[in-house]
């Protein structure tokens, strides 16, 4: 497997300009010609679809929702980063930089990231230009606010739904190409296979989720920007419908993936309440701006916390992190509310949740301010809860949010096979072993309005337009194992449903690969996972037929590539012996229970290759070098 990164030479702060100064570039007349397919209309898909559009390609895009402005990206909270340096606060592209490298425990490609921190400040721009309704100062400029890992203040947002916000912008550009024809949309259409041929992505298998046909669609590129994986664990803070299908699918068909064992908890989600929930919901991480972090002091404290005195309050974050407090990085302050719970020092019900306490913040700045920053927030929480956080201090506890792993990709965006791209959650990110808060929004669009749409003309420039036809057997060959796939699940007919199978497998991953990990516990869940999934094909129904809309099939298909890529994310998270970021194993821990990374043996990208049928995962690494950030512990403490 070629993993040739393709980092530009020269300068750190000059790659990016002179890599856009030397590509190939395809002519405005000549872009009508080229078919490019994208896959999601996230904040990825969708910025990609517009801006390729815009530029006069002729673009397929894909959906699976009704209507492309439901992608999950709209379900954003909190904010979007920039290096824009409003608030004076020393702040810069550098500090993005390096915040971004450190917070993601030097697991991530210094060159893509410097230029994320570069390109972070157009996207604002770009934003603004939609009508984003950013936040603003009483003098009309941007608000600014701070979010884990990080000492200054750099988050733009829009109250607590800045995903929304943004995604209203991307999504009214997608229109604006939809009407213009260059974009034509396929919502409802879920993709299930990709096909390759010859070494070149030329297209994609999709079923109609209404009538169920099954379609072939050529392009000359495949971009996709399919979100991620996290409901591997069932219970998250994602769309019900996020899943691993599309880039699973690729990487079958010979794309790299890399690190998949690295998924964010984080930190504040609204605890579950029983065993039949089957959704999470996130208070997002901006509240931890002012809320305050705690737990009683005693153990199994049953007293309402207005009655605990401030002397025995667990303020656990702010002792063991005095420089950072509240805002460690989201890996941080998961393993800590876990540690506090697994001591018996936790609240609610279950005695899995940790409070997160307001009223300081309402006696300091007033009601009025407090809510004006996250009164749809307090809202959210009290429908769900029935407990109003403006007197009660909210009770929270980690749940799987973010997928840092994906398929691999070099500078360009191109994964391991040609013509196929990666855009957004979907690819293996700049995040490292942990995402730093309000960063994906910003990779997602950094990825969909100003990377590919320019490295995407370098390879069409190279390569013929029109080649792919839909007619070639490789097309008819995968169409075939989309439609045996299917009959096959249908055939089953056992008793268990398709929804307590992804139960099961989500309650395993979470307890052997989810906060903590250890080798004993990966072991266990490598021997479990193909007994899961031999019972999956002898016990489940799925009910209904394949030629009409069936929400049943749909998740059947979805949960079965689930329970083999939950293999994948195993082997990996056992093969990387160290402690990183969110990749917390237990033999790796330094005396005071923190992250040991083993820079000598894993200062790696680790980039699996299907191995075929039957035939194991092939291991591959991309060494990473730190130039521009020396490799360091990380320390929030001092
Ligand atoms: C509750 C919550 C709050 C968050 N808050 C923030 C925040 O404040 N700041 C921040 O930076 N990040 C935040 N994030 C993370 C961020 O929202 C996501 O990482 C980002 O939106 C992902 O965007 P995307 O475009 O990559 O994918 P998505 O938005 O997940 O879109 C995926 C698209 O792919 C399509 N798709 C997927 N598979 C297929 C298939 N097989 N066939 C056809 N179509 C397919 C879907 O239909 C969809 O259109 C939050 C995440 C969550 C869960």
């Amino acid at each position: 497997m070629d993993l040739d990164a393709k980092v530009p030479p020269g300068p750190l702060e000059k790659k990016w300009d002179a890599h856009v100064d030397s590509i190939r570039l395809v002519g405005p007349r000549n872009r009508s010609r080229y078919t490019v397919i994208v896959v999601g209309t996230g904040l990825a898909g969708a910025a990609a679809a517009s801006s390729l559009g815009a530029l006069g390609y002729n673009v397929e895009c894909f959906c699976f929702q009704d209507s492309p402005r439901r992608a999950h990206s709209i379900a954003a909270q909190g904010g979007i980063n920039a290096a824009k340096g409003y608030r004076n606060d020393g702040d810069s592209v550098f500090r993005l930089f390096t915040d971004t490298i450190k917070g993601g425990d030097f697991r991530a490609r210094e060159a893509n990231v410097y230029r994320l921190a570069q390109l972070s400040m157009g996207i604002i721009d770009q934003a603004v230009a939609q009508g984003v309704p950013f936040a603003r100062e009483y003098g009309g400029m941007l608000a600014n606010r701070s979010f884990g890992g990080v000492l200054v203040e750099r988050t733009f947002y829009c109250r607590g739904e800045t995903g929304q916000q943004l995604l209203l912008g991307a999504t009214s550009a997608l229109a604006k190409e939809i009407h213009d024809g260059h974009v034509r949309m396929h919502p409802r259409t879920e993709l299930l296979d990709v096909v390759v041929a010859d070494g070149r992505a030329r297209g994609i298998v999709v079923r109609d989720l209404v009538t169920g046909a099954i379609s072939s669609h050529a392009a000359d590129a495949v971009v996709l920007a399919t979100g991620g994986y996290c409901n591997v664990y069932f219970l998250s803070t994602m769309a019900k419908a996020c899943n691993v299908t599309a880039t699973y699918r690729a990487w079958r068909r010979g794309a790299g993936f890399a690190n998949p064992c690295f998924t964010q908890i984080h930190p504040t989600a609204i605890p579950a309440a029983g065993e039949h929930q089957s959704k999470l919901t996130l208070m997002s991480e901006s509240l931890r701006n002012d809320g305050r972090v705690w737990v009683p002091r005693k153990a199994k404290d049953g007293r309402p916390p207005s009655d605990i005195p401030e002397a025995e309050r667990l303020y656990f974050l702010e002792e063991r992190y005095p420089r950072f407090g509240n805002l460690v990085p989201r890996d941080v302050a998961a393993r800590n509310a876990k540690e506090v719970c697994d001591k018996g020092l936790g609240v609610g019900p279950t005695g899995y949740g940790v409070y997160l306490d307001f009223r300081d913040a309402i006696q300091h700045a007033g009601l009025k301010v407090i809510e004006g920053r996250y009164k749809n927030l307090f809202e959210m929480y009290e429908r769900i809860t029935d407990e109003d956080p403006r007197k009660l201090p909210m009770r929270i506890y980690p749940a799987p949010h973010y997928a840092m792993g994906g398929l691999w990709v070099d500078y360009n965006l191109m994964t391991t096979v040609k013509g196929l791209y990666a855009i957004g959650e979907a690819n293996f990110s700049d995040h490292g072993a942990n995402r730093l808060g309000a960063s994906a929004m910003m990779q997602c669009l950094a990825d969909g309005y100003f990377i590919l749409p320019v490295t995407i003309a370098d390879y069409l420039s190279r390569n013929p337009a029109g080649e792919a036809k839909p007619d070639q057997p490789e097309f008819k060959r995968a169409e075939e194992e989309v439609r045996e796939r299917t009959r096959r699940l249908l055939a089953v007919n056992g008793s268990r449903t398709v929804l307590s199978f992804h139960r099961e497998l989500g309650q395993l991953m979470l307890d052997k690969c989810g906060i903590s990990r250890s080798r004993a516990g990966l072991e266990e869940t490598l021997q479990k996972l193909p007994d899961l999934r031999e019972r999956f094909w002898r016990e489940v129904k799925v009910p209904g037929g394949d030629g009409e809309l069936n929400q049943s099939l749909e998740h059947a298909g979805r949960v079965t590539d689930l329970l083999e890529f939950a293999e994948l994310m195993c082997m990996d998270a056992l093969t990387r012996e160290e402690s990183c970021g969110c990749h917390f194993r237990e033999e790796h821990q330094t005396e005071d229970g923190e992250t040991r990374r083993d820079d000598a043996e894993f200062a790696h990208v680790s980039v699996w290759e299907s191995g075929g049928p039957g035939g194991p995962p092939r291991l591959h690494k991309e060494p990473l070098a730190f130039e521009a950030v020396p490799l360091a512990q990380r320390n929030y403490k001092t």
